[in-house]
């Protein structure tokens, strides 16, 4: 289901892994792996240090900043 959604663009789906039986997906732009599932990808996503602020707005829209993590 929703195998067009966007989010597809920004992770590929591998499969399921050994250790789990739901299918997995992975970052394009880092190692992430979590499951396929698209809340889970766009949470991923929002946080992924290897995606540029233009790739998130791209996705989430231009209003999209960065979480700000203050030390
Ligand atoms: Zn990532």
């Amino acid at each position: 289901m929703g195998g067009n959604h966007d989010i597809w663009k920004y992770f590929t789906k591998i499969g399921p892994d050994k250790n789990f039986k739901q299918g997995r997906a992975q970052c394009n732009y880092c190692d992430h792996k979590c499951n396929e599932s698209v809340v889970r990808c766009e949470g991923h996503l929002k946080v992924c240090d290897y995606a540029d602020l233009e790739t998130k707005q791209q996705y989430f829209g231009s209003t999209f900043q960065e979480p700000n993590f203050s030390v």
